[in-house]
C-alpha cells in the first residue's frame, strides 16, 4: 500500500496553482463593504461583462449567491419551482423558508434538469387564494446529482417561455455553468440574456479556493448586497480572493476540457467492474454509478479509501466520483491500477 492520496470526492477540494497564488499576492486590494476593492470590483464586472449582464456581486459561497437571488425574487408566502434533486432543495439548509419565507414545488425531472411542460403544470393559480403564489423557478446546469448533465438550451429557452408568460423569474444555478459552455456549443451572452440571475462558483472546476458570484440587473444585485451585508457577508480586502477568481477565467475555463476527458476515462475504468450495475451518462467533470447488490456505496468507498482513492456515497448503492485541476493523467494511471488489482 502506498501512502498516495486521490482526491475524487469533489471539485472544491482544489489548491491554487502557483501562477494563481501569485495573481493573489500581487492584487491591489481595498475594502469591498466601502466599494473600494479594485480587485473585487474588476471580478464582478468582468464576469457581469461576459455574460452581458448589468451587474455582478461577489460573495463566499454558491449557497449565498443562491439564497440571495431566491430572497430577492421572492417576498414571504411566494413558491419556487425546482427539480427534486436541486442544490437550492437539498444542500442549502432549508434556505429557501428560512431567508425567503417561501415553499418548494418539487418537480421530478431527467438526471436533475426538468422541462417547459413540466413547469407549466406545476404554476399555482394566482387567483385562488388557498395557494402560495409561484415567483421563481430555479435550474441547475449542470446538474450535480444528475452526474454533471447539461440542459439543452432549447428546454432553457422553452421555459424562459413559460415564465415570461407567467410573470415569474428565472434562476440558474450555474455552479459548474463553465463546465456546462466548456461541454457545448453554448454562448455565456445567451445565458445572460435567457436568466434573471445566475450563480456561479469559482470554487469548482475553476480551481479558486473560495468565491461565487451572483450576476443579475442592477436592481437584483443592489438589493443583495444589502442582505449580503446582513447575513454577515460584507467583506473587507476580499480582492486576494478576487484575484484568484479573475486569474481562473483567464487561465482555468478551456482546460476543464481535460477534466472532462479524464472522467470519460475514469467511466470506462468503472464500467468494467462486474459488480458496478449502471453508470450515468458521463457529460462533463462527474462520474455517478449504482453498484449491484452485493455491495453497498459506504463498503465500496471503504475499499477504495484503503488504497487512497477518495469518493464519496452518493446513496445506498450510488458512488461520486469528480474530476478536477489536480487530478492528473498520472492519478488516472494509479486509479487503473487499484482498480484493476
Ligand atoms: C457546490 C454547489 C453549490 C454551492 O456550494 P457552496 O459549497 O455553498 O459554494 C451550489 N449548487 C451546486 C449544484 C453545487 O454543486
Amino acid at each position: 500500500m502506498s501512502n498516495r492520496i486521490i482526491e475524487l470526492r469533489s471539485d472544491t477540494f482544489t489548491k491554487p496553482t502557483p501562477a494563481m497564488f501569485e495573481a493573489m499576492m500581487s492584487a491591489s486590494v481595498g475594502d469591498d463593504v466601502f466599494g473600494e476593492d479594485e480587485m473585487v470590483n474588476a471580478l464582478e464586472q468582468k464576469t457581469a461583462k461576459l455574460f452581458g449582464m448589468e451587474a455582478a456581486i461577489f460573495c463566499p459561497s454558491g449557497t449565498m449567491t443562491n439564497q440571495l437571488a431566491i430572497r430577492a425574487h421572492c417576498i414571504p408566502g411566494s413558491e419556487v419551482i425546482c427539480d427534486e434533486q436541486s442544490h437550492v432543495y437539498i444542500y442549502e439548509g432549508g434556505g429557501i423558508a428560512v431567508n425567503a419565507q417561501s415553499s418548494v414545488r418539487l418537480i421530478r425531472g431527467e438526471k436533475g434538469k426538468i422541462t417547459a411542460a413540466q413547469v407549466g403544470n406545476a404554476i399555482n393559480n394566482p387567483n385562488d387564494i388557498h395557494q402560495p403564489v409561484t415567483r421563481l423557478v430555479s435550474l441547475e446546469n449542470t446538474s450535480n446529482r444528475g452526474g454533471g448533465s447539461i440542459y439543452d438550451f432549447k428546454e432553457i429557452v422553452n421555459i424562459k417561455n413559460v415564465c415570461v408568460q407567467n410573470k415569474l423569474k428565472l434562476h440558474l444555478d450555474g455552479a459548474r455553468l463553465f463546465n456546462a459552455l466548456v461541454g457545448s456549443t453554448e454562448t455565456p451572452l445567451n445565458y445572460g440574456k435567457t436568466f434573471d440571475s445566475i450563480s456561479i462558483c469559482l470554487s469548482k472546476g475553476l480551481g479558486c479556493p473560495v468565491g461565487s458570484l451572483l450576476l443579475g440587473n442592477t436592481e437584483i444585485i443592489k438589493q443583495t448586497r444589502r442582505f449580503r451585508k446582513l447575513m454577515g457577508g460584507g467583506w473587507r480586502q476580499a480582492g486576494f480572493l478576487a484575484a484568484a477568481g479573475v486569474y481562473a477565467l483567464d487561465h482555468h475555463v478551456e482546460r476543464l476540457r481535460e477534466d472532462h476527458r479524464r472522467a470519460k476515462e475514469v467511466g470506462k475504468l468503472i464500467s468494467k467492474l462486474s459488480y458496478v450495475k449502471d453508470i450515468y451518462p458521463i457529460e462533463t467533470n462527474i462520474v455517478i454509478f449504482e453498484l449491484d447488490v452485493t455491495i453497498t456505496a459506504i463498503e465500496f468507498v471503504k475499499k477504495m479509501n484503503e488504497n487512497g482513492i477518495k469518493c464519496i456515497p452518493f446513496g445506498k448503492h450510488l458512488v461520486r466520483m469528480v474530476t478536477h485541476l489536480d487530478f492528473t493523467d498520472n492519478d488516472l494511471e494509479y486509479l487503473h491500477h487499484v482498480l484493476s488489482s
